[in-house]
């Protein structure tokens, strides 16, 4: 039984035919059982025969999923009830590690399914997924709520002093016991009855949100009817935009399509401020003004939910039962840290504002700074402060050169790992290439997936999934997936990405390596199954190397003349890291107290309005600050309400502690090399969860965690 089935974190399918036909693969899957004659007709019911278990996406079609969950969901029910009902005596093997061992079929289906609908989408999925959320919550429930089943871990865990179980076992036991405690296996009959219908609809509203989320990207992408309207965007900008509108039907006009955050990059270059404006409140307003997809009566149902479900497993609210299994532990901890750091961040806001407005006022602009002006002037400012913009760095950010001689290289330094694209491979869209993975030694490794432009059906955001997770119990070696939102540029033209691209690249190559280098045995523990305030350290830590010298100058080379990246230039990147970080902070602290908020309502404290509410959390908290939104409004924030980042937000901020932290341990111990790397693979990454994080970051820093170097980084101190 495997817990995560879904991304971290962050639709019909189109099947590919063009790609060739399965070649051998470089390492032959186990050999499937007789069964494998009639799940032909199912790709899904069967462990692919490709590569490393890669599904195979050229012939998994729509229709093979309700049939597929159907078939999966009755295997697994069948293998509960077996191991609920042995008649043999409760043990380690037949009860713990058989559950382990349960569901794979329904792994399979639901990793496959979760990870198209987030990034290949369509209208047969969606209303699957719709159809799916509450019967998979309803399936687990079977499983957490069934009573001989707990009876039986219970008896385990009381012998389990004369089990002699290894370390990583012994923590199984743990975590399946306080998984089970945790949704709610030593309630009473009417009170599981109660959890059940709230699980139910939590899934569907859940569900619902995230497309709605979707929806409003998508029909809110701001149309501009004539180009004078762009002015400030680049020639290339202004044809993506051109070619956006074109691909909807809209001939001759233009189309700036949202990110899935408040803040919208192309702000920064619009010169009209009335366009400015137009779309940053494209953005904000997204699920909030009517309509059927909007979400402010979601958001206020979900948090009565979560609150209700918390109170009846006997916390106070959600962020308390959350946090428990964080590392933060508590949400006094979580408030504590984020409402300490709020007034040195929004302090540096206000003294960035103040500057801004010097540059407007200068200009004669005669208004006062508001959001939707603050990146075009704070570009403007890093023009003439540090005499350099963005638009500078993109020929030296060309994404097949970021990818393979900046992340992958970066990475073959450090671990010595070496890739190979596959070709031969299917995938899910034309656009997603698939590389093969050789340890140090030479031997097959990993599948990677690199899915690394925007489309329409695809979420917003960046993250990672994996379709294979390492165990040894199954024998099994990783494939992992990177999902970017990169916007296609179109055809014959080169990807340039930003800065901001380029460490997103470095970020989500982290948390794949997290899953690549996992040596564990119990699938439950592999690779990024870990506390969610953990599992972005490692994704963070890797950014470090997008701005070493010596990968940079291996990877930030001109796209048309190959020249390397000037260091005058680089130089002014450096000095301005800071830059900004009043903004970055506030916006992003904003977000992680609301997340808070929301999360740490009794039930009799839900509001009756989400904008209200909204409204009045960021000013009790003091980071009401208009020209600073938080990085996500209430109605579009997935991260909480959609995805798995409830009563978690905070969790980016609490994991830059660590990073900060072994940023400057690898400064000290001299950086790009085997040796470093070695040993942060060893005692980090190849972890999993299979040990306590927090010990394993001992293991490795020989010491607790030290906040000063994030204070510094942040310009906190
Ligand atoms: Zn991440």
């Amino acid at each position: 039984m495997n817990k995560t089935l879904l991304m971290l974190l962050c639709s019909a399918l189109t099947i590919q035919t063009s790609y060739a036909d399965e070649t051998a693969p470089t390492q032959t899957a186990s050999n499937k059982p007789a069964s494998i004659a009639r799940a032909a007709y199912n790709p899904l019911l069967a462990a692919s025969t490709l590569a490393y278990e890669l599904p195979a996406f050229n012939k998994i079609r729509n229709e093979h999923f309700a049939p597929a969950f159907a078939s999966a969901i009755r295997a697994h029910e069948k293998e509960i009830a077996a191991i609920a009902n042995n008649r043999a005596k409760p043990s380690f093997e037949n009860t713990i590690v058989a559950l382990e061992r349960s569901g794979q079929t329904l792994n399979r289906v639901s990793t496959i399914f979760f990870n198209l609908t987030a990034t290949h989408t369509n209208p047969v999925l969606e209303a699957l997924s719709s159809e799916m959320a509450p019967k998979l919550s309803a399936h687990q429930d079977l499983i957490s709520l069934n009573d001989k089943l707990f009876a039986r871990i219970e008896q385990i865990v009381k012998v389990r002093d004369q089990l002699k179980l290894d370390a990583e076992s012994s923590r199984l036991l743990d975590r399946y016991y306080t998984d089970f405690v945790r949704a709610g296996a030593k309630l009473d009959a009417t009170q599981k009855e109660k959890l059940k219908a709230l699980n139910a609809q939590l899934a569907t509203l859940g569900n619902q949100f995230s497309q709605n989320v979707l929806k409003e990207t998508n029909s809110s992408a701001l149309v501009l009817e004539h180009k004078e309207d762009l002015a400030g965007l680049s020639d290339a900008e202004i044809q993506i935009a051109a070619a956006a509108a074109k691909a909807k039907g809209m001939d001759g006009k233009f189309l700036i399509p949202l990110m899935n955050t408040t803040g919208q990059p192309a702000i920064a270059s619009l010169e009209k401020r009335e366009i400015r404006q137009r779309l940053h409140e494209a953005s904000v307003n997204r699920g909030s003004h009517g309509g059927e997809s909007d979400n402010r009566k979601i958001a206020i149902e979900l948090a009565r939910l979560r609150a209700e479900r918390a109170q009846l497993l006997g916390y106070t609210h959600y962020a308390d039962y959350g946090l428990e299994d964080e590392t933060a532990k508590t949400s006094t901890a979580v408030n504590k840290m984020l409402s300490g750091l709020a007034p040195a961040a929004v302090a540096n806001a206000k003294a960035e504002a103040a500057e801004l407005q010097k540059l407007i006022d200068a200009k004669q602009g005669g208004f006062q700074l508001a959001a939707w002006d603050w990146a075009y002037y704070t570009e403007q400012l890093r023009k003439e402060k540090y005499a350099f913009d963005d638009g500078q760095l993109r020929p030296y950010f060309e994404l097949n050169q970021v990818l393979e001689k900046g992340v992958f290289f970066a990475a073959t330094k450090l671990y010595g790992i070496t890739f190979k694209e596959r070709k031969d491979l299917p995938v899910y869209h034309p656009s997603v290439r698939v590389y093969e993975i050789f340890d140090a030694d030479g031997k097959p490794m990993a599948l990677f997936l690199a899915d690394m432009y925007a489309r329409d059906s695809k979420r917003g955001g960046a993250w990672m999934n994996s379709y294979v997770e390492q165990s040894h119990l199954f024998g099994k070696k990783p494939v992992i997936a990177n999902h970017l939102n990169i916007p296609q540029p179109p055809a014959g033209e080169p990807t340039l990405l930003t800065v901001d691209e380029v460490k997103t690249a470095f970020h989500e190559f982290g948390h794949a390596l997290h899953g690549l280098f996992s040596n564990v045995k119990y699938p439950r523990f592999s690779g990024t199954n870990v506390p969610r305030d953990f599992v972005e350290y490692p994704s963070q830590v890797n950014e470090m190397w997008a701005t070493w010298p010596e990968v940079l100058k291996n990877y930030a080379k001109h796209y048309q003349t190959g020249a390397p990246i000037p260091q005058t230039l680089l130089d002014k990147v450096a000095a301005s890291k800071k830059f900004n970080q009043g903004y970055t902070t506030t916006e992003y602290i904003a977000a992680s107290l609301l997340d808070q908020r929301w999360h740490q309502l009794t039930p009799a404290q839900i509001p009756a309005d989400a904008i209200a509410f909204e409204q009045a959390a960021l000013k009790d908290m003091g980071v009401d600050f208009a020209p600073v939104p938080p990085r996500y409004r209430t109605t579009y924030f997935s991260h909480i309400f959609g995805g798995g980042y409830s009563a978690g937000y905070y969790a980016y901020l609490w994991s830059e502690v660590l990073d900060a932290d072994t940023v400057e341990w690898f400064h000290e111990q001299g950086g790009l090399n085997r040796k470093n790397g070695d040993w942060f693979r060893q005692q980090l990454l190849s972890r999993g969860g299979s040990i306590d994080p927090m010990e394993s970051f001992r293991q490795f820093r020989g010491r607790d965690p030290k906040i000063e170097p994030l204070l510094l980084r942040r310009g906190l101190k």
